[in-house]
């Protein structure tokens, strides 16, 4: 049986990125086609695309996501969207770097003025880890 293998559904190709566009990633794709690939996008059933940009922004100790341009609050949505996928079966996960939900220590973390104060999970990627699921991006996973 093939390994399966969550990956975020940009890097398969599929058009979901807040700017309508994609992130396939062909080196990393040849390096799966031996896998089971199961798409995955936080962001994109409940936030649709295109859609405005959001960051990760450390309120109160938490990290919550926050559209930038309105600063309403969406990690919930992305939150419940991940718990989803917790219920499929795969093996590891290949998770896009320096996205807010997806992102792998590569996140951008805001403070509330929308300053850079460092870089962590993104909320989705955090998830899958605290679920005790393997994740990678698409620059540390070495297939
Ligand atoms: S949320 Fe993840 S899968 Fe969806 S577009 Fe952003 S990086 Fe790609």
């Amino acid at each position: 049986m093939p390994k399966k293998v969550l990956i975020s559904a940009c890097l398969l190709g599929e058009f979901c990125r807040y700017d309508g566009k994609t992130k396939k990633d062909t080196l990393l794709l040849e390096k799966l086609k031996d896998y089971t690939l199961v798409p995955f996008c936080p962001e994109a059933p409940s936030l649709g695309t295109p859609r405005e940009r959001i960051s990760v922004v450390k309120i109160d100790n938490d990290y919550r996501l926050l559209v930038d341009s309105t600063k309403k609050d969406v990690t919930k949505l992305i939150k419940n969207e991940t718990y989803k996928v917790l219920n499929k079966k795969f093996d590891f996960a290949i998770l896009k770097s320096k996205s807010p939900s997806c992102g792998d220590k590569t996140t951008p973390i805001l403070n509330t003025n929308f300053s850079l104060i460092g870089y962590d999970d993104g909320i989705a990627c955090k998830i899958l880890k605290d679920a005790g699921i393997e994740v990678y991006d698409e620059n540390n996973f070495k297939g």
